[in-house]
C-alpha cells in the first residue's frame, strides 16, 4: 500500500512574515531577494501618503494616496494596521491579505515596529516577526550618509531615527545582523522555511497522518 501526501495534505494556512529594521540596515535588499527567490511569498503593498521617490511605481512599491483617502480607509476599517512614520501615514490594506491567507498565501511585510505590534495583536498565531540590525553604528552612518549632498544635520537626524527604531528590537521573534547580505538572506530564508513547517500551521496534514497511523481504515 502506498500512502503519499496529496496536494490537499500539503495545504496550510498562510503566514504574515514581517521584516523590520532601521533604515540603512539593508532590509529592502533582503526583501527584494526573498520575493525573487520564493514564488510562494508575496509582498503586502502598503498605502502611504508620502510622495513617490524616483523609480517607485504606484501599485508595486506602494499605493500612493492623499491624506483624505487615507483617513477614509481608516474610518472604513479597511486597514489591518497603520502608523505615522517620519511625518507620513502608512497602512496595510486588509482585503488582499485576508483572502490570500485563507488560500495559503504567505505575505511579506516591510513595516515598522508600530505596525508589527498591531498585526501581532490581531493575528498572533499567523505572524512571524524578524528584525534586521546593521553590523555597526559606523556602517549605519556610512550607509545613511548616502548621497554626499546631505548636510551633517540631516545625517544626524537619520542616525537618531535609526537608533530609536533599534530600541524596539525586543518586540521581535528573530533578530539577524546584516553584516553580509548573502548570509543575512540565507538566515532569513531559513526562518521562513522553519516557520512554514510548524505543526500548528500544517492543518492539511491531519488526514495524511491519520492514514499513516491507521492504513487499514482507508
Ligand atoms: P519608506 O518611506 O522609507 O518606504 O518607509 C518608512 C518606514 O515606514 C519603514 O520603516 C517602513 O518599514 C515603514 N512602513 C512602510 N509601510 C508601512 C505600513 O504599511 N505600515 C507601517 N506601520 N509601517 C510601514
Amino acid at each position: 500500500m502506498v500512502i503519499s501526501a496529496s496536494k490537499n495534505a500539503l495545504a496550510r494556512r498562510g503566514l504574515l512574515f514581517i521584516l523590520s529594521s532601521p533604515s540603512g540596515a539593508g532590509k529592502s535588499t533582503i526583501a527584494r531577494m526573498m520575493l525573487e527567490a520564493d514564488p510562494q511569498l508575496c509582498l503586502s503593498v502598503s498605502v502611504t501618503t508620502r510622495p513617490p521617490r524616483p523609480g517607485e511605481i504606484d501599485g508595486t512599491h506602494y499605493h500612493f494616496i492623499d491624506e483624505a483617502t487615507f483617513h477614509q480607509l481608516v474610518e472604513d476599517n479597511a486597514l489591518l494596521e497603520w502608523a505615522k512614520v517620519f511625518g507620513h501615514f502608512y497602512g496595510t490594506p486588509k482585503a488582499a491579505v485576508k483572502q490570500g491567507l485563507r488560500e495559503g498565501q504567505d505575505f511579506l511585510f516591510d513595516i515598522d515596529w508600530q505596525g508589527t505590534q498591531q498585526l501581532y495583536q490581531r493575528a498572533e498565531g499567523d505572524v512571524v516577526r524578524v528584525f534586521i540590525l546593521p553590523p555597526s553604528l559606523e556602517e549605519l552612518h556610512r550607509r545613511l550618509r548616502g548621497r554626499n549632498t546631505d548636510s551633517e544635520e540631516v545625517i544626524a537626524s537619520r542616525m537618531a531615527r535609526a537608533q530609536d527604531e533599534i530600541s524596539h528590537w525586543d518586540g521581535y521573534d528573530f533578530v539577524v545582523i546584516n553584516d553580509d547580505v548573502e548570509s543575512c538572506f540565507t538566515k532569513v530564508c531559513q526562518i521562513l522555511q522553519s516557520e512554514r513547517m510548524r505543526r500548528a500551521r500544517q492543518t492539511g496534514l491531519i488526514d495524511y497522518v491519520r492514514d499513516l497511523m491507521n492504513p487499514t481504515d482507508r
